[in-house]
């Protein structure tokens, strides 16, 4: 027998039905979850939709377990968790150990005990039983959309540009695979075991192959290296050690520290889009600011994933699904949404835009005009 503990933050209704993803690794706790939910509320206003913040998982760690073992755990964890959930009250999606294949069991076993078919209870589930077409890659090409915009305002270009990316989960996956169809090299991904820097730039088999590496359940990278003949893997560094032009932390919390973001300066990286949920620690925020580096926070820049949730239950709602064309125009315009935000609250006497104080202040502005409009409760 086997005991992990389970936890889901309802952090703030006033926009919508709480929304957030479940998160399962080995360092979940509550105090992680609060600050995740914090962020979602924030983060999710920014998208315009609907949708009130919120944060679970649990600290069951999914490395080295069987596809069993997964499907047994998220079946024992919505044994508890279904009670406070619902279309209309609270709504989880994935997060860093949970993909399609844990929220189809997790689906499953929702509607078992319930007896309640509606297909909208959960985000990020499979095309063919209510998911939204493009759930999947829209963090990644969501977060794509938004460096495209900061480029262009500055008055550059994605095309040639040498992109570092950390992680190899959907959410590095969507990024890789938009980056590179927009004509960018991504020259190195990372894992907890070190990085593989890649020349030439990924190419279509690489991107599939993230994939696999994901569902393999061994959260490493070194196999890419023993893969692709031209790439290299050193163990024990972090992407960030490796010259680009733009930094995409994709992977977890505190993952860019000060030191990394020297570095990354020292090797004139020209824009960092903190794709994973607070990646950067405030000393690395710090420096990118001071260096006048273009630096989208993670509320900001990753917000295409919740957006495109949002999209998901609409289309739950109306009971139709809508095509990739539809969605990812909608996705588009969400991204240029948030993007038009930060620049509206964040731009300096100076001209430099400070996408953080922009992003925090278009977000705390609708949930705070929300919350005063609906009185004390
Ligand atoms: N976990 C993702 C996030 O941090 C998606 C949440 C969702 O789709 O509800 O925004």
């Amino acid at each position: 027998v086997q005991t992990n503990l389970g936890y889901r933050v309802q952090f703030n209704s006033a926009i919508g039905p709480y929304k957030g993803g479940l998160r399962f690794h080995k360092a979940v706790n509550p105090s992680m979850l609060k600050f995740l939910g914090f962020e979602q509320t924030f983060k999710n206003a920014l998208t315009t939709l609907p949708m009130g913040g919120a944060k679970g998982g649990s600290d069951f760690d999914p490395t080295g377990k069987s596809n069993a073992e997964i499907m047994r755990f998220c079946q024992a964890f919505m044994l508890e968790l279904w009670h406070n959930i619902g279309v209309d009250t609270d709504v989880p999606a994935g997060d860093v150990g949970v993909g399609g294949r844990e929220i189809g069991f997790l689906n499953g076993m929702y509607q078992k005990l319930a007896r309640k078919y509606h297909t909208g209870v959960l985000t990020g589930k499979g095309e063919t039983w209510g998911g939204s077409i493009l759930r999947p890659e829209a963090t990644g090409f969501g977060a794509l959309y938004f460096v495209q915009h900061m480029l262009h305002l500055a008055g550059k270009k994605l095309e040639g540009a040498k992109i570092a990316i950390s992680g190899f989960g959907n959410v590095a996956w969507g990024a890789s695979k938009k980056a590179t169809e927009l004509g960018a090299k991504v020259i190195a991904i990372s894992g907890p075991d070190g990085v593989v820097t890649i020349p030439n730039g990924m190419n279509e088999e690489m991107i599939d192959y993230m994939l696999e590496l994901r569902a393999s359940n061994r959260n490493i990278v070194a196999p890419f290296a023993e893969k692709f003949a031209g790439t290299t893997f050193t163990p024990g560094k972090k992407a960030w050690s490796v010259k680009c032009d733009i930094a995409l932390p994709c992977a977890f919390q505190n993952e860019l520290n000060g030191e990394d973001a020297q570095h990354l300066i020292d090797n004139n990286v020209t824009c960092v889009g903190e794709i994973s949920n607070m990646g950067c620690t405030p000393e690395a925020i710090d420096l990118f600011i001071d260096n006048k580096i273009m630096y989208a926070p993670g509320k900001a820049v990753n917000a295409g994933g919740v957006a495109t949730s949002g999209l998901e239950m609409s289309q739950n709602a109306m009971h139709l699904s809508w095509s990739a064309a539809e969605v990812d125009e909608k996705l588009h315009a969400i991204m240029h949404g948030i993007h038009a935000q930060c620049v509206k609250y964040g731009t300096e006497p100076d001209g430099y835009i400070n996408y953080v104080k922009g992003a925090n202040i278009a977000g705390f502005m609708k949930v705070a005009h929300a919350m005063m409009g609906q009185g004390i409760i």
